[in-house]
């Protein structure tokens, strides 16, 4: 029988919608594209979607900046992490984030992730004791027990800033992922939850925090034509103190993510149908584990992630090359090279890191594939089907059979 190929694009997004394409064009149309070129009494598309995200989120300050990279160094900057200090993060994590550390001059101390690709708690805890800031990684949209996490950092006194580049939309126990450190910092780069080809954004309850970081992104004296930073007294102790290190948004990108966000939650659960989709076609595959969805997590995820736990390399890259020749594109964690998006702590050399023999288990057997909204639920059962025919198939003739 001739085996089914999928055809799809795993990097195709759906276009840009067309409000958001009648806001640019508008905003083209004025000239005025950098934030703080406003008409008499205009307020820009910045500080509007800085007004929205805020509201949206439940923060009471929002700040929109050129990446999501930017908005972790900025968040780590405003809260005075400099040169030789150390920061806490997640060795399975996205190369920005080990980036944005080295960017300020200091270095990553990696935590173990578990198989449910959250940060290990146990490994957290013991290493809370380096140093005074925890950059947490939600990656691929996992996430971790936040109560618990952030009930062990308060005791040491280590502040948290949330990474939500995979997260935007998440929660935790109710409550909103990117609330729960001081900081929440998100991505608005093509390949997350809203698409500006380039951006991100920051949020806070913390008034001088937010000072601080509106003044690090370039806003020059112009702080109060900002949409959702603190009153001008916040910026007294900060003014003539914090550097610029220009990052802002304009207004073309603003534009085009108000009408993203007023659709977000909706964008939202089409993603999480796709998800269970692939989720319920996996399941039961022999060989292959599905990660566990803790009750507390309401999750939003724009990718998929399966475990071939301890199988050795040949036979999981023999399941991607199989994979790939039926058009399911899968990216391997564990790969001994980095490749694409992915890459491994071990591969950061200008952070270097002790051994870390858990990840290392996880990473060797992670595999990931992205579930654009382009993508059909048929698809979703189509690549889960081919998925597990592959696994099924190498796992019957014994190939996982570890040595
Ligand atoms: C994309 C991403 C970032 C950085 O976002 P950019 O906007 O690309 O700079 C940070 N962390 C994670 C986990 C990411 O996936």
């Amino acid at each position: 029988m001739k085996k089914e190929v999928f055809t799809g694009s795993f990097t195709q997004q759906e276009p840009i919608p067309e409000a958001a394409q009648a806001a640019a064009l508008r905003v083209m149309q004025s000239g005025r594209l950098h934030r703080y070129n406003t008409a008499p009494g205009e307020v820009s598309e910045v500080a509007l979607l800085e007004q929205e995200f805020a509201a949206w989120t439940g923060a009471r300050h929002a700040l929109a900046v050129a990446s999501g990279g930017y908005a972790l160094a900025t968040a780590l900057r405003a809260l005075g992490v400099g040169p030789g200090d150390k920061v806490l993060t997640n060795a399975f994590t996205l190369a920005p984030v080990p980036g944005a550390i080295a960017s300020v001059g200091a270095e990553p101390v990696f935590v173990e992730v578990t198989e449910a690709l959250v940060i290990d708690l146990d490994d957290l805890a013991a290493k809370l004791g380096e140093a005074d800031v925890l950059l947490l990684s939600h990656m691929r949209g996992h996430i971790a027990d936040m109560d618990r996490l952030m009930e062990i950092c308060n005791a040491a006194g280590v502040r948290v800033v949330e990474d939500c580049a995979h997260t935007m939309g998440a929660r935790w126990n109710g409550v909103m992922s990117g609330r729960h450190g001081v900081i929440g910092a998100y991505s608005t780069q093509t390949y997350k939850h809203m698409n500006s080809g380039e951006g991100g954004l920051l949020i806070t309850d913390d008034a001088e925090l937010a000072a601080r970081m509106v003044m690090l992104s370039g806003s020059y004296m112009l702080f109060e034509r900002h949409g959702a930073a603190p009153g001008p007294e916040a910026f007294e102790a900060v003014k003539y103190h914090t550097p610029n290190v220009s990052g802002r948004m304009d207004n073309l990108r603003a534009a085009i993510l108000r009408p993203q966000l007023a659709e977000l939650d909706a964008q939202c659960a089409r993603w999480n149908e796709r998800y269970r989709t692939v989720e319920a076609g996996l399941r039961g595959t022999p060989g292959l584990d599905l990660v566990d969805r803790p009750q507390g997590e309401a999750y939003v995820m724009s990718s998929f992630q399966f475990l071939l736990l301890d199988w050795p390399p040949d036979a999981v890259a023999e399941v991607i090359d199989k994979c790939a020749a039926r058009g399911v594109e899968l990216k391997w964690f564990g790969g001994a090279e980095p490749a694409g998006f992915t890459s491994r702590y071990d591969s950061w050399r200008y952070a270097p890191s002790a051994p870390m023999p858990q990840t290392d288990r996880i990473l060797a057997g992670l595999l990931d594939l992205r579930l654009p909204l382009t993508f059909s639920l048929d698809d979703c059962a189509q690549i889960a089907r081919i998925i597990r025919e592959e696994v099924t198939d190498l796992y019957r003739r014994g190939a996982p059979a570890s040595d």
